[in-house]
């Protein structure tokens, strides 16, 4: 679903040029819940904006749903993200004057679904992530907890492909961060959505398919985390 192929990304701050992919390649099959770790400042979010699209690498190939990212100019880029692909963050991203509906309405609208059934997938999704009594409450009226619930259900309702998650755990309490955990299990599990999520919550772990850590702008190590005994078949994958 995902592919880096030795990837190149630099920042330059004044005369000093800082390296922090190199060289970096993976891949990620779909439908799976990939975790990716490493010490703070080495590339992790940097990685992230590049697979989703957000930022351009310097060198190598990256590819989403098949598609080569530098074959896009910013409008198709712009479009492929919307269809495509959502993005959790640890600071949730949500916009203050906009309820918790609206934050998750809004953007349906944008990939041209008419309102009723924008509607319908927007209230299934607040309701899936709990929060079927909070719809109409506004950012300052939320917790910290309910408002990166509302920031998982605006990913959910566009039903993306790929699901994209910084740190999503690291501003929530135990319940809360164990309640995202959760969700993005399922999104994984039963969305049959391509998740992958940074994260140092070592609850992750015992959720994610694999885990990947960083150093020195590559993937250092590559674990496969043994398969869980299911109780009943999971759904369906793509
Ligand atoms: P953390 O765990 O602390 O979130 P990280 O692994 O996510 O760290 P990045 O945010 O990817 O790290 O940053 C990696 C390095 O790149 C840092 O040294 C950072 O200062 C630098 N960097 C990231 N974005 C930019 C930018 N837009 N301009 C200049 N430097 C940047
Ligand atoms: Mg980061």
């Amino acid at each position: 679903a995902l592919e880096a192929r030795d990837v190149h990304k630099s920042f330059r701050a004044g005369r000093i040029v800082s390296t922090v992919l190199d060289g970096l390649s993976l891949s990620v099959d779909a439908g799976e819940l990939t975790l990716i770790c490493g010490p703070s400042g080495c590339g992790k979010s940097t990685l992230l904006s590049i697979l989703s699209g957000l930022q351009p690498a310097d060198a190598g190939q990256v590819s989403a749903l098949g598609q080569p990212l530098d074959g896009l100019d910013k409008r198709a880029l712009e479009r492929f993200r919307l269809l495509h692909t959502g993005f959790v963050f640890q600071g949730f991203n949500l916009f203050p004057a906009l309820t918790a509906y609206e934050q998750v309405a809004l953007p349906l609208g944008y990939l041209g679904l008419k309102r009723d059934t924008a509607r319908e997938r927007a209230e299934a999704a607040l309701i899936e992530v709990g929060l079927q009594s909070r719809m109409h409450l506004r950012p300052a009226e939320l917790s910290g907890g309910e408002k990166q619930r509302v920031a998982i259900a605006r990913a959910l309702a566009k039903e993306p492909a790929l699901l994209f998650a910084d740190e999503p755990t690291s501003s929530l309490d135990a319940a809360n961060g164990q309640m995202v955990i959760d969700m993005l299990h399922r999104i994984a599990r039963h969305h049959g959505t391509t998740v992958l999520c940074v994260s140092h919550d070592p609850r992750l772990i015992g959720h994610a398919d694999r885990l990947l850590t960083m150093e020195d702008g590559r993937i250092l190590e590559d674990r496969r985390t043994p398969p869980k005994v299911v109780a009943k078949p999971t759904g369906t994958s793509r």
